[in-house]
C-alpha cells in the first residue's frame, strides 16, 4: 500500500497538535506503524487520503455499530441541520432519546446527556459522592473509564496500598480516593471493603471489559459485586460506554440481568456524533443541578444533530433483528478465525459478546489485566501490520475490541479469514 498523501498530511498534522493527533492512540505508536489518514467511510470500508481501502473492524472505537455514513442516520442528520446546530436551549429531540434510552435500560428513570464518555463517568462518580458522602472510588485494572484524573491511576504494590498515578500533572489527592483492583476477583473487593467499611462511594465497573481486549465477567462477578454494594450502601456504577447497545439493546445489564445503580453511555448512543449519558433511579439523579445540588452542565450538552444522530441509530437497532444477525456473524468469525490459528498451530485466546471480541495470542485463560499482559504483543504488532497491507483494518493496539457492524457482509468476513490463511 502507498503512503504518499497520507505522510504528508501527517507531517503537516505533527506541527499543529501533539504527536499530530487529538487522541493518542490515532498515533498507532502501540503498533509501532504508520497512521492511517481517513478520506472517507461507506458501510464496512473506510479509504485513505492515498485512496488505500480497509475493511473496518474498528468504526471509531465502537460508535458505528450500523457502520460509515448510514443513509438514514445521515438524512436525519441534514434534516435537523437545516433548522440550526445549537441554540443552547431545550428541544423535543432530546426528549425523544432520553425517552429511548430510558425504555431500554430499566435501571434509568432520569439521564442527563453530555458531550463524552469522559465527562460521563466524571459526572457520574460526583454524584455517587454526593449520594452517599463517602470519598473511595473502586475500579479495576485494565478497564477505561475516560480521561478524568480520578481514573488515571494503577493499582499500588500491595492490595491495600494506595494507587499511584499513570499520568503527571494529577494531584495526588485525587489518586489517593481512588483504589484499583483486579478484575473478576471479588475476594479482593471484600478486603477492600472490610478495610474501609463506610468510605466507599462507589464501585465504578465495564460490566463486560472491552479496554483490555474483551474480557467477559466470571463466576457472578457483576452479581457479586451489586450484593456487596448493596451490603455496604455503596453504588454501583455500570460503564457500558462501549457496551451500551453494543451487545445487546439494553446494554450487558440486560444480558447479565444485574442493575446498577447508575449507568454511564457513551459511543453507539451518539450514533457517530459526540454524546455521552449519565443516569439511574430517579432518587439519585434528582440530586443532579438543577434539581438538586449536584452541579454539571455543558453548552453543547443534548445538541440536536448529535440527538438526531443517535435517534436514528437506536431506531434501526430496535427494529428487526439486528442483535441476533451480529451474534451469527461474531460467532462464525470466532469459529473460523479460531480454526486458522489451530491449522498454524499458534495459540491463540478468542473472547467475545456478539458483536465486540478481542483476540489474545496466549495459551493462558484470560481473565484480568495481569493475564493480558503475558500475551504476546510482538506477534500482535506483526499480526496488525501484515492485516493492514492486505486492507484489513484492526485495533491498533493490542489491548482494544474489535468491532462488528450491521454493514459487515459475509464477503468481508471471509475476507478476514482468507488473509489470516495467507500470513
Ligand atoms: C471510550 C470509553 C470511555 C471514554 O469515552 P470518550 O467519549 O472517549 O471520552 C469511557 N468508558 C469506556 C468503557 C470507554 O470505552
Amino acid at each position: 500500500m502507498k503512503l504518499v498523501k497520507s505522510k504528508k498530511i501527517f507531517s503537516r498534522l505533527k506541527k499543529s497538535l501533539p504527536g499530530g493527533v487529538n487522541s493518542p492512540v490515532r498515533a498507532f505508536n502501540s503498533v509501532d506503524s504508520f497512521p492511517l489518514i481517513i478520506k472517507s467511510g461507506k458501510g464496512s470500508v473506510i479509504i485513505d487520503e492515498d485512496d488505500n481501502s480497509y475493511i473496518d473492524f474498528v468504526g471509531s472505537w465502537g460508535p458505528l455499530i450500523l457502520g460509515h455514513a448510514n443513509p438514514n442516520v445521515i438524512s436525519k442528520i441534514i434534516d435537523t441541520i437545516r433548522n440550526g446546530t445549537s441554540f443552547g436551549n431545550s428541544t423535543k429531540l432530546e426528549a425523544e432519546l432520553a425517552e429511548m434510552v430510558i425504555k431500554a435500560f430499566p435501571s434509568i428513570d432520569l439521564i442527563r446527556f453530555v458531550n463524552s464518555g469522559t465527562e460521563a463517568t466524571m459526572s457520574a462518580i460526583r454524584l455517587a459522592r454526593a449520594y452517599t458522602n463517602k470519598k473511595i472510588i473502586i475500579k479495576f485494572e485494565g478497564c477505561y473509564h475516560g480521561h478524568g484524573d480520578s481514573f488515571l491511576s494503577k493499582s499500588g504494590s500491595g492490595i491495600a496500598e494506595l494507587d499511584e498515578s499513570i499520568s503527571r500533572g494529577v494531584s495526588n489527592l485525587v489518586i489517593s480516593e481512588t483504589i484499583t483492583l483486579p478484575y473478576n476477583d471479588i475476594n479482593s473487593v471484600e478486603t477492600i471493603f472490610n478495610l474501609n467499611k463506610n468510605d466507599i462511594a462507589a464501585i465504578i465497573v465495564e460490566p463486560i471489559a472491552g479496554n483490555m481486549g474483551v474480557i467477559l465477567p466470571e463466576n457472578n462477578f457483576l452479581e457479586n459485586l451489586r450484593m456487596i454494594t448493596e451490603k455496604y450502601n455503596s453504588l454501583l456504577i455500570f460503564d457500558e460506554v462501549i457496551s451500551g447497545f453494543r451487545v445487546d439493546y439494553g446494554g450487558a445489564q440486560t444480558l447479565y440481568n444485574v442493575n446498577p445503580d447508575i449507568t454511564c453511555l457513551g459511543k453507539i448512543i451518539g450514533g457517530g456524533l459526540p454524546v455521552g449519558a449519565y443516569g439511574g433511579k430517579y432518587e439519585i439523579m434528582k440530586m443532579v443541578a438543577p434539581l438538586g445540588q449536584v452541579y454539571q452542565a455543558g453548552t453543547l450538552s443534548g445538541n440536536p444533530v448529535a440527538m438526531s444522530a443517535g435517534i436514528a441509530t437506536l431506531k434501526i437497532l430496535k427494529s428487526g433483528h439486528i442483535y441476533t444477525e451480529l451474534e451469527k456473524k461474531g460467532a462464525y468469525l470466532e469459529k473460523t478465525i479460531v480454526q486458522e490459528f489451530i491449522k498454524k498451530k499458534i495459540k491463540i485466546k478468542f473472547s467475545r459478546s456478539g458483536s465486540m471480541f478481542g483476540i489474545f495470542f496466549s495459551s493462558i485463560k484470560i481473565k484480568n489485566w495481569s493475564d493480558v499482559q503475558l500475551s504476546d504483543i510482538n506477534f500482535y504488532k506483526m499480526f496488525h501490520s501484515k492485516m493492514l497491507e492486505h486492507g484489513i483494518y484492526l485495533p491498533p493496539s493490542p489491548y482494544e475490541s474489535f468491532f462488528i457492524s450491521v454493514s459487515h457482509s459475509q464477503k468481508d468476513l471471509d475476507r478476514f479469514v482468507d488473509v489470516i490463511k495467507k500470513l
